[in-house]
């Protein structure tokens, strides 16, 4: 027979914060969030691609080819990013970690292979967690503040590792435009709301190691969906998070069109740009 119960919710609450306003007037907020999946990606779901050589070099063209010229690009044009880095690729590539943090810019949690958490239980969960972090800890000198999720698998228990853990944002979720509160049994996290219309996977993904299928879409067409976005998010106040991938986003081509980009939003003198960890310490000053 049908099961017609209501299902049971994870003990969770979203809640938007009605006084949030950011600084000075401005009408958005922008965090450039890098995902640097690096040799992580392929692996993620099958340790076996670390054979695969050509999917292992697709990968890695993200961290040795493209990072070096986004740096550049961000120390152009004088913009703060946060950089999600796999700790297996930052223990891979620590020259690439320094280089992120001599410009300024945030080094922040996104598991150890890539996991996709949502299939794991609690205690493996919060192996993967304490590991990444204390990779992270070692090569950047603190302790990661934000996590985005592989994948975008997350659960309850999740959220609530990383308040035990004294992590202070989480960059996955999508209910709200704006900063907001989640609140969990362990306690509370700022949520900084990500969207799968700013995430370049969407239009530009694919994976060698699982068999190439690409449908590859001009830059110019990303441009304009993501001008479109920062737009309404001037209109309505919210947060432009961007969701890149060093391997997609680096390529010359589409490197041509972010700068096209930046030089649109730079043109604006009423837009907040920050980290996001700079993003969540606003949202709990501002906001409670
Ligand atoms: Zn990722």
């Amino acid at each position: 027979m049908v099961d017609l119960s209501p299902p049971a919710y994870p003990d969770l609450a979203f809640r938007p914060f009605p006084g949030f306003a950011w600084p000075g007037g401005a009408s958005c907020g922008v965090t450039f969030a890098w995902h640097v999946d690096g040799e992580a990606g392929p692996m993620a779901s099958d340790m076996n691609a670390v054979r695969h050589v050509a999917a292992i070099s697709e990968a890695a063209y993200g961290v040795t080819t493209a990072m070096p010229r986004i740096l550049a690009l961000h120390r152009e044009l004088e913009i703060p990013a946060t950089f999600f880095v796999p700790a297996h690729v930052a223990e891979r590539h620590p020259a690439t970690i320094e280089a992120i943090l001599k410009d300024g810019h945030e080094v922040a949690h996104h598991g150890y292979m890539h996991e996709n958490v949502f299939g794991m239980d609690d205690g493996d969960e919060r192996a993967v967690f304490e590991h990444a972090s204390a990779i992270l800890e070692r090569l950047t000198g603190e302790a990661p503040r934000g996590w985005s999720a592989p994948a975008w698998g997350v659960k309850a228990h999740t959220l609530e590792l990383m308040v035990s853990m004294g992590m202070t944002y989480d960059a996955s979720l999508m209910e709200y435009d704006r900063p907001h509160l989640i609140e969990t049994r362990a306690g509370s996290l700022i949520e900084l709301p990500i969207s799968m219309v700013l995430d370049d996977w969407a239009l530009f993904g694919s994976s060698i190691y699982w068999g190439g299928d690409v449908a590859l879409v001009p830059a110019e067409h990303a441009e304009t969906i993501w001008r479109e976005e920062f737009d309404g998010m001037r209109r309505y106040g919210g947060l432009f998070q961007t969701t890149f991938h060093p391997n997609l986003m680096g390529r010359p081509g589409r490197l041509i069109m972010l700068e096209r980009l930046l030089g649109h939003m730079r043109s604006f003198d009423d837009v907040w740009w920050g980290t996001c960890e700079q993003a969540a310490a606003l949202a709990r000053e501002t906001a409670t």
